[in-house]
């Protein structure tokens, strides 16, 4: 584990879903699912070498390896402890994973996607991605507009960011 967002892997607990979806906004590898709870995500987290974020208070006496303990019930609270905590660095690249699946996006050219995005979002958008897994077409302009806005009303992004 490294302080480089790109290389950072976790194992969210099943409560932790919106957390788990903007940490893969800002590049990490997060898992998260109902089987990622108790015993379960401590075998997935040490299988695949991640680290465990959970609410759960009880997951130390099971023995668990590294971990952070979440405090807040809100997502930009957590979002704000995790990013604290392992020092993640916010920028780019941005958008290089699904954020429904985890999967690393790939570029698609513009034709390629005319059956599956808006009409609008064809005629304006010049740059798309795909998530081999789930199918689902990404435009990072408008996404990453729309994220970063977010994450600056989180106060995570300082105004000049
Ligand atoms: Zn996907």
């Amino acid at each position: 584990m490294n302080n480089s967002t790109g290389e950072l892997r976790f194992a969210a607990d099943r409560m932790l879903g919106r957390l788990a979806r903007w940490l893969r906004v800002l590049g990490c590898d997060v898992i998260c699912g109902p089987h990622l709870t108790g015993y379960g995500l401590i075998r997935a987290a040490r299988q695949e070498n991640r680290l465990i974020l959970t609410r759960d208070h009880r997951l130390k006496q099971k023995q668990p390896p590294e971990y952070i303990l979440i405090q807040s019930d809100h997502y930009p609270e957590q979002l704000r402890q995790v990013i604290e905590t392992c020092r993640l660095k916010i920028g780019a690249p941005l958008f290089t994973r699904c954020l429904e699946c985890n999967a690393v996006l790939q570029p698609r050219s513009k034709e390629s996607v005319e059956p599956s995005v808006p009409p609008y979002v064809f005629a304006t958008q010049e740059n798309f991605s795909w998530c081999p897994k789930c199918q689902r077409v990404y435009w990072p302009a408008t996404h990453h507009q729309r994220m970063m806005e977010e994450l600056r009303k989180m106060d995570i992004l300082l105004p000049g960011n």
